[in-house]
């Protein structure tokens, strides 16, 4: 993943970048993140990037002036690249979008507002506006880190063991499975006799049946979307006989 990140904050990427799966996917030349500090095109002696709204109303606008100066630069250099402005209003992320930027042959441009927000006009400049969740941040910065974490992740090579990303939540459209390591008991509490028989078949079959028990119980709307085998039909109908014989 090759990208370009517009933000006022520049130095809030500094530690995350630098630690860690990022931090070596850096150095693997698999994750390239390039920092721009908007001030740096804003044209007046004060660097000012903000602006009160037309209209009125609390709170300043970032001006388009200097993030349309931004990406003529960035467009100098002729590469092809993939614009998202950060905003709450904006496609929700998600797993399925990290997967489609994880295959992406263009750079990306992360456009972090502040303030109250952004200009409309600069709404122009982006491909896509993409939202990390239903609620509101000071910033795009930990938005646009979310979405290079996770689709870093995803990046062949960016991992230890690639099975981790296959197993792991949302993959197979569930939650995940709940895991254990030492101690077999700890403070009274053990590890399922399942996960110590050595009996892989077992093991596979209880982690997809406390998956599924998972995801019905607190996120029954993934369900819908989730393509179920003969088998996990079969675990369903006893997780909903056993909550019958429960209520
Ligand atoms: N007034 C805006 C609204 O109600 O939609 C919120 C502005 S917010 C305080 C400032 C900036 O934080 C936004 O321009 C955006 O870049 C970023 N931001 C806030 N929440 C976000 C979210 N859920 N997803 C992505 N970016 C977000």
């Amino acid at each position: 993943m090759k990208c370009d990140v517009l933000t006022i904050f520049p130095d809030i990427f500094d530690s995350y970048l630098n630690e860690s799966i990022i931090k070596r996917a850096r150095a693997n030349n698999l994750l390239d993140v390039t920092l721009f500090n908007i001030r740096d095109f804003s044209s007046d002696p004060h660097r000012t990037v903000d602006d009160s709204p037309f209209g009125g109303g609390a709170g300043m606008v970032f001006k388009p002036e200097p993030i349309f100066r931004a990406m003529d630069f960035l467009r100098e250099d002729g590469e092809p690249r993939r614009v998202i402005l950060l905003t709450p209003q904006g496609r929700p992320f998600s797993q399925s979008i990290a997967e489609d930027y994880s295959k992406e042959q263009k750079r990306f441009v992360f456009i972090c507002g502040r303030y109250e927000g952004i200009d409309e006009r600069v709404k122009t400049l982006a491909d896509e506006e993409i939202s990390i969740g239903d609620y509101v941040l000071t910033g795009g910065e930990l938005a646009a880190l979310v979405i290079i974490d996770a689709v870093t992740r995803l990046i062949p090579g960016a991992l230890g063991d690639e099975r981790s990303v296959e197993d792991e939540s949302f993959s197979w459209g569930l939650l995940d499975y709940p895991h254990y390591t030492r101690p077999r008991e700890f403070r009274g509490l053990s590890v399922p006799q399942v996960l110590v028989s050595g009996d892989h078949k077992e093991i596979d079959n209880w982690r997809r049946k406390e998956a599924l028990k998972k995801t019905v119980k607190v996120r029954p709307d993934l369900i819908a979307k989730v393509k179920l085998t003969e088998l996990d039909r079969r675990i369903l109908s006893e997780i909903q006989a056993l909550s019958d014989e429960e209520a």
